[in-house]
């Protein structure tokens, strides 16, 4: 039997199909030179998103990993995705792989905010780290140990699995020209931003992706964010609002997550467990890579075919929002000892590498432009 017909027949049917393969691996030890019979189990999991199946950059990065892990592991463990709602609803992720009815979740921290405020730093804050930031924090500054920390209560191995860089501060049908035209809006931020919304007179909602459009169609918020050009097109969000706002103040360099049950990790031997994190880093990359590359042509798209109106966010209104911002985080932060401890460690990173970031890339940014 072909091994690919071996792996389909063994993954039919079961969340965990065990076999044997035989052919020409030798173990050490084998006997005379004869083929060896090795045992090898094949594993096929499930990973639920927050995102609608295929859904450019962030369901794509999804199945990005999902792949690179079923590849990179010769079919042992093979990853199927299911997008938001086909398993279980968007927001239900983190509890299903909780409780293993999947093995794996693809979605953001800040979703899980209800939960524990103190998980929101992992995905990202207002005004806070970039994306080369944050995976400088997570990877070299015990960014990392301490979500494994905070995800181990919930029985969750975490990862950093995709970034969307800086975002856009969202579709509006009214000018925002001072923080009181905040006041009163009902607008879908989630995380941090969202507080930060409520603390200028605003109601933040958070929805699934996959609600967004219909629900500024139809008025049921006045406002919205989602990520920047690329998947705000792919929503087609400038059908249903006219001002499309910058910087994404509220979200700098989102960092999105995959996480795996962690009984279903540790039963995975040392080389599977290495693949998935290494997959995961490579879908952290390939996902910023996507979006640094596609917004362009977006953007382009948004304003000259659907006309747009793309402002930037006036400075005295940053200016509040940073101000407030400041307030919300310091509070969130001191919810918990746990909030405290990583928030710590995240603003103590954040203001070495502004530091660094302002000889280097501010720097080139400026004398680039001429
Ligand atoms: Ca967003």
């Amino acid at each position: 039997m072909k091994r690919r017909d071996f792996l389909k027949t063994a993954a039919v049917g079961s969340v965990t199909a065990g076999g044997v393969l035989t052919g020409c691996a030798r173990e050490q030890g084998g006997q005379g030179g004869a083929p060896a019979v090795q045992t090898q189990k094949t594993r096929v999991w499930k990973m639920v998103t927050t995102w609608p199946k295929n859904f450019p950059g962030l369901g794509t990065g999804a199945e990005f990993l999902a792949k690179a892990i079923t590849e990179m592991s010769g079919g042992r463990l093979q990853v199927k995705v299911y997008g938001a709602g086909e398993l279980v609803p968007a927001f239900e992720i983190f509890d299903a792989v909780s409780r293993g009815a999947a093995q794996m979740g693809h979605g953001a921290a800040y979703y899980w905010k209800g939960k524990n405020p103190a998980l929101q730093f992992f995905s990202t804050v207002p005004f806070g780290m970039t994306a080369d930031e944050m995976n400088g924090w997570l990877y070299h500054d015990g960014g990392m140990a301490l979500w494994e920390e905070a995800y181990a209560e919930y029985g969750l191995v975490p990862m950093a699995a995709g970034n969307t860089g800086v975002q856009m501060a969202g579709w509006f049908n009214r000018e925002i020209n001072a923080l009181s035209d905040l006041q009163g809006l009902k607008m879908r931020i989630p995380g941090l931003g969202g507080e930060v919304l409520r603390r200028a007179g605003g109601t933040p909602v958070n929805l699934p992706g996959g609600e967004l459009f219909t629900a500024l169609q139809t008025g049921t918020i006045d406002a919205t964010e989602w990520v920047g050009p690329y998947n705000d097109l792919a929503f087609g969000l400038y059908k249903a609002a006219k001002y499309y706002y910058y910087p994404g103040w509220h979200e700098p360099g989102t960092t999105l997550e995959c996480f795996v049950n962690k009984a279903a990790f540790d039963s995975l031997p040392t080389d599977l467990q290495r693949i998935v994190r290494v997959a995961a880093r490579a879908a952290n990359l390939d996902m910023l890579s996507e979006y640094m590359a596609r917004n362009n042509d977006a953007l382009d798209t948004l304003v000259n075919q659907h006309h747009v109106v793309l402002r930037r966010l006036p400075n005295d209104v940053l200016a509040e929002l940073r101000r407030l911002s400041a307030e919300v985080v310091a509070e969130e932060a001191g919810k918990s000892a746990q909030a405290r401890k990583i928030y710590d460690s995240y603003r103590t990173f954040l203001a070495k590498v502004a530091r660094w970031d302002d000889i280097s890339e501010r720097t080139y940014l400026d004398i680039r432009k001429g």
